[in-house]
């Protein structure tokens, strides 16, 4: 018998639904507000391999949902038979309620609601060649999905949101991470806040400023750890931030424009910090 097999939910664990009028799937739909995300405690993610990444992660399920087509791939079941076994729910649904959850025309197969998670920002020690993205009120979920999937793949530690900022476990920025959500944690603060920790983490601040005064490649990003702070996409950082910043750096810039997207700057900054940390690694370094 396979592992798969063995490990398949039970007849009867699994509950089959087709109306969008069935309480579990409206409650399911009231995800997409920010208020019933926050009041649950919990979110929405789709895309098979995703949700096998979270379960591996150690995310908490709380309930899987597939379409019917999807019933009996391996992967599917296995992803069912840990829900089972965490105690969630798994849901067998129509092509049409998948998609009214998940507000696609052509949705995955696989979806699941997990429950969120905050790393709190006392538990974040920076340690020598750590980088953290420090995000001052990020408004578009694009951006933060896009900022956390690229932290992710330049291997910094986390992120940190500062100020009121939109949602990282809303669909759109969950869907733009690409399933880096699951894989660095996010905490957040209030700007005094995250001032007071970066005091005491032992990390340099450096922020980014269209009127920096340090060209960003002539950082040295390997003495301390890392926080790279980056400004609101329409104000840039306000000045009780950039004051609190050891350095504030400018990323060169010719032609007209004013600035650069706020997560393509996130990205130069990364991957700056990356490549003076990789030379670290060179021989006769
Ligand atoms: N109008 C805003 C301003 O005056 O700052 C533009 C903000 S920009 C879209 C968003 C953030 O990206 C900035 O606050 C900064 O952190 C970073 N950024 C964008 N272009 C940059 C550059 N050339 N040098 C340094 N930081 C930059």
């Amino acid at each position: 018998m396979s592992f798969e097999k063995e490990r398949a939910p039970r007849v009867g664990t699994v509950k089959e639904v087709t109306s969008l009028s069935n309480p579990i799937i409206k409650d399911i739909r009231a995800l997409s507000q920010k208020k019933h995300r926050e009041e649950s405690g919990t979110f929405l993610a789709e895309g098979l391999k995703l949700i096998i990444d979270a379960l591996e992660l150690g995310w908490t399920i709380r309930t899987l949902i597939y379409a019917k087509a999807a019933k009996g791939k391996p992967p599917v079941e296995k992803a069912a038979a840990k829900t089972v076994a965490s105690g969630g729910l798994v849901l067998e649904v129509s092509e049409k309620v998948l998609g009214a959850i998940t507000r696609r025309d052509n949705p995955q197969m696989v979806a699941g609601v997990f429950e969120s998670h905050y790393r709190p920002l006392a538990e974040i020690a920076p340690q020598k060649n750590e980088t953290y993205i420090a995000l001052d009120r990020v408004r578009d979920p694009g951006n933060l999905g896009t900022i956390i999937r690229t932290a992710d793949a330049a291997g910094a530690s986390g992120i940190i949101l500062v100020g009121e900022t939109t949602d990282p476990f809303s669909l759109e920025t969950v869907r733009a991470t690409m399933g880096s959500v699951f894989a660095l944690p996010v905490s957040r603060a209030e700007p005094k806040a995250f001032l007071d920790w970066a005091k005491k983490s032992g990390a340099e601040i450096v922020a980014t400023h269209l009127a920096g005064s340090v060209d960003y490649r002539t950082i040295d990003y390997t003495k301390k750890p890392i926080v790279l702070l980056m400004g609101n996409e329409q104000q840039g950082l306000p000045p009780e931030l950039a004051e609190g910043a050891g350095r504030l750096a400018r990323i060169p810039q010719q032609g007209r424009a004013d600035s650069l997207n706020l997560a393509v700057a996130t990205a130069v900054m990364l991957y700056e910090a990356r490549r003076h940390l990789l030379s670290l690694e060179e021989p006769g370094r």
